[in-house]
């Protein structure tokens, strides 16, 4: 199949989702024409079978999102911070979800000694840091596939770390008890696992109450935020 042929695909594929949802929920449409008040930012690699939206069983509206390769979370990148910053002071979602998954290709290429090119190398910079920090015990796990799931969940650690020390944040977490997860996705079965490496669930974080629990339901499945943390239930 050409990428013509692809596209055209898709396009179709968009008219006839368009008539299911239509017809499915009357209302979705009209209501997402007048706003939108998201519960959860997600933050999750750009990788094809991470679709954050359809994983979680969630809508249009339900999940605002960034998207990068590897998921990495910078200080000083403007394009993820602005939809951090818009996400968390002007939409005030009560969840952060930093998710990495299992085969991340970013993960891979900083595990390799070998040179992707381009701009890539000096993008996954931070991975390939982590991996030196943690150079023992990566290199202990034989496993290739494991090490790159390692390797992610460190990843997404960083990212939570960095996240709960960007002071919009911790501002957000005193004053309304904004929640931060960290979560790894396995592909090969399309299960999140919650590393608990956030503030949710910890006593004696400021504004976060350990037994609340928080329900957000989709069509196929609801996401349960918990004080044991993330869950997915598939209806
Ligand atoms: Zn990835």
């Amino acid at each position: 199949m050409g990428s013509q042929d692809d596209f055209e695909y898709a396009l179709k594929s968009n008219e006839s989702w368009a008539n299911y949802k239509s017809h499915q929920n009357p209302g979705l449409f009209e209501k997402l024409a007048n706003g939108q008040s998201p519960k959860i930012l997600w933050i999750g690699c750009s990788d094809s079978r991470v679709p954050e939206t359809t994983i979680l069983g969630l809508h249009p509206g339900d999940v605002f999102v960034h998207r990068n390769v590897a998921n990495i979370i910078s200080p000083t990148d403007i394009n993820s911070q602005a939809v951090i910053e818009y996400a968390v002071v002007h939409l005030k979602v009560s969840h952060i979800v930093v998710c990495g998954h299992s085969a991340c290709g970013g993960c891979g290429a900083a595990l390799s000694d070998a040179r992707v090119g381009g701009v890539i190398d000096a993008w996954i910079t931070p991975l390939k840091a982590l991996r030196k920090q943690n150079e023992e015990e990566l290199k202990a796990i034989r496993d290739e596939k494991k090490r790159a799931v390692r390797l992610a969940e460190m990843n997404v650690k960083s990212g939570v770390e960095s996240l709960l020390s960007t002071y919009f944040i911790e501002e957000a977490v005193r004053e309304r008890g904004l929640k931060v997860h960290g979560c790894v996705y396995d592909v090969a079965c399309g299960r999140m696992t919650d590393l608990k490496c956030g503030n949710a669930g910890k006593k004696g974080v400021a504004g976060v109450k350990e037994d609340e629990t928080e329900i957000v339901k989709g069509n196929h499945g609801m996401l349960v935020f918990g004080g044991d943390g993330a869950s997915m239930t598939i209806r």
